[in-house]
């Protein structure tokens, strides 16, 4: 297919340009600076959906207060904007908190948010690694391959879908999801790929039956590339060549919670993880009381063959560590946006204590390999949905009431979409001031603030600054 040299152009393309503009600024003590400050391992976990508020009520309900988390102990706090190419002007910290309405205007999607965040550059609504013209652009696959670093995702929602396909694939619709699945799997030279999207497996977690009618059976398999695709996967033969010896790398497929556990201590070369669900790992199972967003967290209980966000982010760690040159991973909890969306306040409290057990996991792995010098961590989001605040509020922003731990926080949704708030960016490690650097606007509520481009911008350059001297010279 013409996808996969298109992309080697892009890459090496992407490659010289990094290596051309850091030539310019390294000299003498910037250059010390700039090399030690350098992970070789940077992590980013992204909350779709996660806004201020979405936090703060997992914080009330887990520990009865803030400050916590795994996160929230060493890490440098800021904020970040989100704003696509379709908001008729950048974020206004002065206009925002003088009408309700505001937020509700110029919301990104999570196709434009990841591709700002693995590109640098803001696009339109639904659209994936291509301009607002159409044009391709080096992502963060693109970025760690040249370093010679490993690349992977993992996301509680369908390994296709727009965050985790962001940072791998180019696509002008986001929707085009057999397209994608197979640009992922076929054409990217990603280490690790893991989330939804099983084709034998309901949103429930229940098997499904093959389809009598074609089409219908087509789309059974459309997540994952196709049953042809699908059937390779499971042969162990798909798969093109990771890292650029010429031979083929084959997915080793993982989809069952005990072979996520195994993996973690037996990591294959290469892992394309599809647990058993096609929608998420626990957010679109079945309520017992029909109507989830009534729901408490945990009121009908988690699926128990399901694995755990943190479980399959172990299996990706322990892939990706074994290239001593380093990697990047993206984790997404992709579900938090799904309960926003439905005005699920017990299922994002669910979903938002998934990805925190998932934080943990990440700093517990940083801290048994090479600490925080060696690693760089951002928690983040990709933008806020449903308009989550405290109790009564409109026209001003009340404060979520905190009723301790284990209680239900007060706090009201005003929106079933996404919003313009700007998001947490928490982060850590080698690099963190370079990241600082850039949070140059203040918000008169939620303090200093960067862009969503800063992220790519930054990780980008800390990716190449890392690179072997041989590799860069290529
Ligand atoms: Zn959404």
């Amino acid at each position: 297919m013409t996808h996969g040299v298109f992309r080697k152009t892009v890459g090496l393309m992407a490659c010289a340009a990094i290596v051309a503009a850091m030539a310019v600024p390294l000299a003498g003590q910037a250059q010390a600076q700039e090399e030690a400050s350098a992970p070789k391992n940077v992590i980013v976990m992204i909350v779709d959906g996660g806004g201020f508020n979405q936090f703060l009520v997992a914080d009330y309900y887990e520990h009865g207060e803030t400050g916590r988390q795994p996160y929230q102990q060493g890490f440098t706090s800021l904020a970040m904007s989100t704003y696509s190419a379709n908001a008729k002007a950048p974020y206004d910290p002065e206009e925002a908190w003088t009408s309700f309405k505001y937020f509700n205007k110029d919301a990104t999607d999570s196709a434009a948010a990841a591709t700002a965040m693995a590109t640098g550059t803001k696009t339109l609504n639904g659209v994936l690694g291509l301009d607002p013209d159409k044009n391709p652009l080096p992502n963060m696959h693109d970025a760690a391959k040249a370093a010679g670093k490993s690349m992977g995702v993992v996301t509680s929602v369908q390994l296709c879908h727009a965050t985790p396909a962001g940072f791998i694939a180019r696509n002008e619709k986001r929707g085009n999801y057999l397209e994608i699945a197979r640009e992922m799997i076929l054409e990217s030279q990603a280490d690790v790929v893991i989330g939804a999207g099983h084709p034998d497996f309901d949103a429930n977690g229940d098997p499904v039956e093959p389809q009598s009618n074609e089409k219908k059976e087509a789309e059974r398999f459309a997540l994952v590339g196709g049953p042809e695709v699908w059937e390779g996967l499971k042969a162990g033969e798909v798969g093109g060549d990771a890292n650029g010896d010429g031979v083929p790398d084959p997915w080793t497929l993982v989809e069952t919670r005990a072979q996520f556990v195994e993996a973690a201590q037996n990591p294959p070369r290469r892992l394309l993880g599809v647990f058993q669900n096609n929608g998420t790992l626990q957010q679109d199972r079945v309520s017992a009381s029909g109507k989830p967003e009534a729901d408490a967290p945990f009121e009908t209980p988690l699926l128990a063959q399901m694995p755990t966000l943190a479980e399959l982010t172990q299996a990706a760690l322990a892939v990706l560590g074994r290239n001593e040159q380093g990697f990047f991973l993206m984790i997404e909890g992709g579900a938090v946006d799904w309960a926003c969306h439905g005005n699920q306040l017990g299922r994002t409290i669910e979903e938002m204590i998934d990805f925190n057990g998932a934080a943990a996991a990440v700093v517990a792995w940083v801290e048994a390999n090479g600490g925080w010098d060696e690693n760089l961590v951002v928690v983040t989001a990709d933008h806020e949905t449903g308009y989550l605040t405290g109790p009564d509020s409109d026209p001003e922003w009340n404060d979520i009431v905190n009723n301790g731990k284990g209680e239900m926080p007060g706090a009201e949704y005003h929106s079933g979409g996404h919003t313009n708030n700007l998001v947490p960016f928490l982060v850590r490690g080698a690099g963190t001031d370079a990241l600082v650097a850039r949070a140059t606007k203040t918000d008169p509520r939620r303090g200093a603030y960067l862009d969503n481009t800063d992220l790519a911008d930054v990780v980008r350059e800390l990716l190449s600054a890392d690179a072997p001297v041989l590799a860069a010279a290529e």
